[in-house]
């Protein structure tokens, strides 16, 4: 039996708390399961080594921010490895490198393209407990590398998968996935299970509890994959494949996602190309562009409109600037995507006039919407963000 276990950046915020994920990881051990641990670096400390470079530059070489981001795992990794050897557990921690996990070179946003194994499994046989650093990997030319925000979720899942573990549970602050935030939504139910595919879209459409990507991988090479609490022995939630799940909800969550902006780009010419030049540069410049919605176009003018992660607005600008439509361009940050996501879409209608009577009624302006098989997404102004997501818990009455 192998066991993966990744703990998040509250779960290891404190010494205490280090103490605590330790516990349960030599309870782990002594029931006699392998385990392998991949650890975040305490909570707030990546933000941190954030701000501290922007005190300096607005805009740090990515390949530096790489080698300072990826401190803060090794940090947590090595504490404890150290805590687990001083209880009597033989333990090692290892970094990115150390581990073999190989990415792209595409600094703080790298891909993992490969794990070696062997380096993780060498120790595994002689009985080690192995620690590894989340969040980072080397690439081929040995440069330091990260894997994106949230990232330690996608190396824990892609070390399971590498390993063929049995199981990978993910640790964090909640006893789960739920209907939605529950910070936001108190009364927000815990799911026993949820498929990959609401789950990829639960996370892509804001809800950070996983990595979007983590869960695309998981998906991909068929990962038990568990999120549960580092805090107390709840069940937790189960992540797995849509046939496995018996009663299909016709809703199962509601996602918020605040890290959007707007971009309008009015009186375009409306002829072939325009669009391709726009979203080509974007692309170029790893821009992730979201909704799109082109208007018919009236005297050979249209507008197009789309949106970006806020955070990426300055990069949206810039790449922007040489293109001749820029100087129509508008931008909007105070928008928020607000997401009805559910695999029983699929087989029913009237989900989608539920989801906008329910705005109506609040006196919410849609903005933008857009729909794919299992999820509906409405942007709106980011005031109205949380009332929005409460009212449409209560209309598919997801707390029942
Ligand atoms: P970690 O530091 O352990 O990786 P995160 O802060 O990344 O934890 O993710 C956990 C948080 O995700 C929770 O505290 C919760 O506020 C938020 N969250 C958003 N949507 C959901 C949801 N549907 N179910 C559970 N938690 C959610
Ligand atoms: N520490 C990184 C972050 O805050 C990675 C992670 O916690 O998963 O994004
Ligand atoms: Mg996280």
């Amino acid at each position: 039996m192998l066991t993966v276990q990744k703990y998040g950046g509250t779960s290891v915020g404190t010494l205490e708390r280090i103490r605590e994920v330790a516990k349960r990881v030599a309870k782990t051990k002594e029931s006699g399961s392998d385990v392998v641990v991949v650890v975040s670096a305490m909570s707030g400390e990546t933000n941190k080594l954030i701000q501290m470079a922007n005190s300096f530059s607005e805009n740090p070489k990515r390949r530096e921010m790489d080698l300072l981001l990826s401190s803060g795992e090794r940090v947590t990794s090595a504490l404890l490895a150290i805590l687990l050897t001083e209880m009597g557990y033989e333990t090692i921690a290892m970094s990115g490198r150390q581990a073999g996990i190989i990415t792209d070179g595409v600094h703080t946003k790298a891909r993992i393209e490969h794990i070696d194994r062997t380096h993780i499994e060498k120790e595994l046989k002689k009985g080690l407990i192995v620690v590894v650093a989340g969040f980072q990997g080397i690439t081929e030319i040995g440069e330091v590398s990260t894997l994106g925000r949230g990232g330690s979720d996608l190396s824990a899942v892609a070390i399971a998968g590498a390993l063929e573990a049995d199981i990978c549970e993910i640790y964090t602050d909640v006893d789960g996935i739920y209907t939605t935030d529950p910070r936001i939504v108190p009364k927000a139910k815990k799911l026993k299970q949820i498929s990959y595919d609401e789950m990829l879209e639960l996370a892509s459409l804001g809800a950070k509890v996983l990595q979007t990507r983590s869960v695309e991988l998981a998906k991909k090479l068929n990962v038990n994959l568990v999120t549960r609490s580092s805090f107390n022995d709840n069940e937790g939630t189960l992540i797995t494949k849509e046939e496995g799940i018996m009663e299909k909800p016709l809703v199962s969550g509601i996602a918020i996602d605040k890290n959007q902006a707007r971009v309008t780009l009015r009186g375009v010419s409306d002829k072939p190309g325009i669009a391709a030049e726009i979203f080509r540069k974007l692309a170029d410049e790893g821009v992730n562009v979201d909704m799109i919605i082109q208007n018919v176009g009236v005297d050979g003018a249209t507008n197009l409109g789309f949106t970006v992660p806020q955070d990426e607005l300055e990069l949206t600008r810039k790449s922007m600037e040489e293109i001749e439509a820029s100087q129509s361009l508008e931008f909007d940050k105070h928008v928020v995507k607000v997401s009805v996501v559910g695999v029983g879409m699929k087989s029913h209608s009237g989900v989608a006039c539920t989801a906008f009577d329910t705005l109506a009624d609040e006196n919410i302006n849609i903005e933008m919407i857009s729909t794919s098989e299992i999820k509906i997404s409405m942007v709106i102004h980011e005031k109205y963000g949380e009332l929005a997501v409460r009212a449409l818990h209560d209309a598919y009455k997801l707390d029942k």
